[in-house]
């Protein structure tokens, strides 16, 4: 049996719709798992029985988060928002995620989204508020071109899985992380210092990435962080945490 792994829909406010990328369902399916799209309820019974339907889930990208879940004001330069995503995942990473240690995978706004449901902080606009370093953050299209290199972080259970200590990814984000949530672990950092992979600690995968695996599928990274959640989500990650706790990674 393939695990079943929801998927956080996209949501088009033009045209009063939800909407998902195939990358993300094909990234999830070529990894062995059976995606599926979520509806965007925030009712909590419905949610635990998605909980238990579900072996894990992949929080997508999309619309800035709303700057007041971290304590700020919405500033002329940050995007618009979706409350309903907002709400919808804020109650799903709570019941799935810290409650029942379902692994999950977030990507681009899933980063953002983990790090300001743990406590912490975004910059609302890169451009405006971090320090604009080498790094080109919002690429043009072709999106499965590199856009900037990152530093995998010694002794993390990404650097572990990717064999390697360096990567070149895509990016296409203009937010990113300014204070990290205490209980997030920095796996990676661009070249201009940004940190763009987290994991929560005391999990066993709850993993989350700013750039677009879902977009490069053709990238070996990309299949190998697909088969890592993938895995994970079948209840194989006994092994890694053994290593974690050992220190070996
Ligand atoms: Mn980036």
């Amino acid at each position: 049996m393939k695990p079943v792994i929801g998927v956080v829909p996209l949501r088009d406010e033009e045209r009063d719709s939800l909407w998902i990328l195939p990358g993300y369902l094909d990234g999830i399916s070529r990894a062995g798992g059976l995606p599926l799209v979520l509806p965007l309820t925030t009712e909590e019974e419905t949610l635990r029985q998605i909980s238990g339907l579900c072996a894990g889930f992949l929080f997508t990208g999309g619309q800035d988060i709303s700057p007041g879940l971290y304590g700020a004001e919405p500033a002329p330069f940050c995007g618009p928002a979706c409350a309903e995503r907002d709400r919808m995942e804020g109650a799903l990473f709570s019941i799935a995620v810290l409650e029942r240690g379902q692994p999950a995978l977030g990507i681009c706004r899933g980063i953002q989204l983990f790090n300001v449901l743990l406590g912490g902080t975004l910059y609302q606009d890169l451009a405006a508020q971090f320090s604009p370093g080498a790094a080109l953050h919002r690429q043009k299209p072709p999106y499965d071109a590199p856009a900037h290199g990152l530093r995998l972080e010694p002794g993390t259970p990404l650097r572990a899985l990717l064999g390697r200590d360096s990567l070149a990814v895509n990016s296409s984000h203009h937010q990113g992380i300014a204070r990290l949530a205490p209980e997030l672990e920095p796996m990676a950092r661009s070249e201009d210092g940004l940190i763009e992979a987290v994991r929560l600690k005391n999990r066993p995968f709850a993993w989350a990435v700013q750039w677009h695996p879902e977009m490069a599928l053709a990238w070996e990274s990309s299949g190998q962080l697909f088969a890592a959640f993938v895995s994970a989500c079948r209840g194989d990650c006994g092994a890694m945490v053994a290593d974690i706790a050992q220190g070996d990674l």
